[in-house]
């Protein structure tokens, strides 16, 4: 049995950043973080963006101090159980690992395609380092002809990515809503986007997801869409959401709900287990509404906010969180929500191209800014969001943030 003063469950960067939030408010006490994955923690956004332009894998990796943090990580070291009243996890290994202050820091793990698609363990996920070093194998000996089932986040950055990986790549992007990104763009801009990808030789097939997944004999598999429609390609990749990898928390008895419940300090409903990241479900705004945000930043921000209060700070999260991401050469930052339901304004310096994308929520409050290929500029959109006030008439955003 090991006794640690702080234990970390994850090797993330939530779980990295809340290892230097322990270690700015007190510089001594053990640390130990257990981690399922092999390699230490690392950025995943460049798994569907750079590395697939540049191969440069030395830059996923800028958290090797953790010798000279006195902190101890154990790799490959999944955790099978906590045991909140005990004040105790187990190892995979049936090791017992005894805390004074606990964190999970477990983020999330890729949905499976739905149960109804036939065949769907084909599909490959695509979350770790791992699954970039396999998907890059497969190009690498070959495969030209990939179809990424799914319109999110991850599904259209690895379809532009996939793209441009070598020459004579065919990629499908296969998802249901009615162009890319109906869901949270304008509709003129989700058209845009869409065109964007076919005009950069993707084929977009929208309106429609997978029914069946078949292994072929040679090589290859064929997909079936609800339409009918058909393809056989070499590989079939799904980006079709995740799932917050909260079972550890749930068989302990702590409140789960879309992730494991936290405080505005981190703390779950178990003494002195916190949680954070991808995994946590946290009270946001003045609002104090549950969400649970799948981003880089607020990992980050999160994680070194939660591993303070565990050395025994009292700070809320007041962190309004950033994303962002690359599609081809399009680019962008943002905070708050982004969905197409709402009124939006749309103020451009060049139309489609470049500008700010308000939406505003039924008081006519800023809910959430795009800035779509505008840089610098998250701060003062947070300042909207936190401003809170109505804008009545659209006019009066103008030129607000783009300058
Ligand atoms: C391909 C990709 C691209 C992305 N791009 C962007 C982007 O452009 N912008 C953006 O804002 N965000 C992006 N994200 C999201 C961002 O990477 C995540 O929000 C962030 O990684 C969350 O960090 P985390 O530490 O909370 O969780 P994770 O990164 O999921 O880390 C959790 C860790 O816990 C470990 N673990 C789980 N269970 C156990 C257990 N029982 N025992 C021990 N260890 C366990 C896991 O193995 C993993 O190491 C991207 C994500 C992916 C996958």
């Amino acid at each position: 049995m090991a006794h640690c003063e702080y234990l970390v469950v994850g090797g993330g960067v939530a779980a990295d950043a809340a290892v230097r939030g322990i270690r700015e408010v007190d510089a001594k006490a053990r640390v130990d973080v257990l981690s399922a994955e092999d390699a230490p923690p690392y950025d995943r956004p460049p798994l569907s963006k750079a590395l697939w332009r540049d191969h440069r894998m030395e830059g996923l990796f800028h958290h090797l101090d953790y010798g000279d943090l006195g902190v101890t990580l154990h790799l490959t070291t999944p955790v099978a159980r906590v045991r909140p009243d005990a004040h105790e996890v187990v190892d995979g290994t049936g090791r017992s690992w005894t805390y004074r202050k606990l964190l999970l820091a477990t983020g999330a793990t890729p949905r499976p395609l739905p149960a109804a698609v036939a065949g769907r363990e084909h599909a490959l996920a695509y979350r770790t380092l791992d699954d970039y070093l396999a998907l890059r194998r497969a190009v690498d000996e070959g495969a030209r002809r990939i179809l990424v089932a799914g319109g999110g986040f991850i599904g259209a950055e690895l379809a532009a990515a996939l793209s441009q990986a070598a020459d004579a790549m065919k990629v499908t992007l296969l998802f249901p809503e009615p162009k890319l990104w109906s869901a949270r763009l304008p509709d003129a801009m989700a058209a845009y986007l869409t065109r964007y990808y076919e005009e950069r030789g993707v084929e977009v097939a929208s309106g429609d997801e997978p029914r069946a997944l078949e292994k072929l004999d040679g090589q290859g598999v064929r997909v079936r869409a609800a339409s009918g429609r058909e393809w056989v390609v070499d590989l079939v990749v799904a980006g079709v959401g995740v799932a917050p990898t909260d079972a550890l928390a749930r068989d302990a008895g702590i409140r789960v709900a879309d992730g494991v419940v936290v405080d505005a300090f981190g703390k779950t409903s178990a003494p002195d287990v916190y949680a954070c990241g991808d995994v946590a479900s946290f009270p946001l705004g003045a609002a104090g509404e549950s969400v649970r945000v799948e981003h880089e930043d607020h990992a980050h921000r999160h994680g070194r906010l939660v591993g303070r209060n565990m050395a025994g700070r009292d700070e809320p999260y007041m962190h309004i969180p950033m994303f962002y991401s690359d599609l081809f050469d399009l680019g962008f930052e943002a905070v708050g929500r982004l969905d197409s339901r709402l009124a939006t304004y749309e103020d451009w310096v060049e139309p489609l191209r470049q500008g700010v994308v308000y939406y505003l929520d039924g008081s006519r409050r800023v809910a959430g800014v795009l800035l779509w290929n505008v840089w610098d500029r998250v701060d003062a959109a947070r300042e909207l969001l936190r401003e809170g006030r109505a804008w009545p008439r659209d006019e009066e955003l103008a030129g607000r943030i783009r300058g």
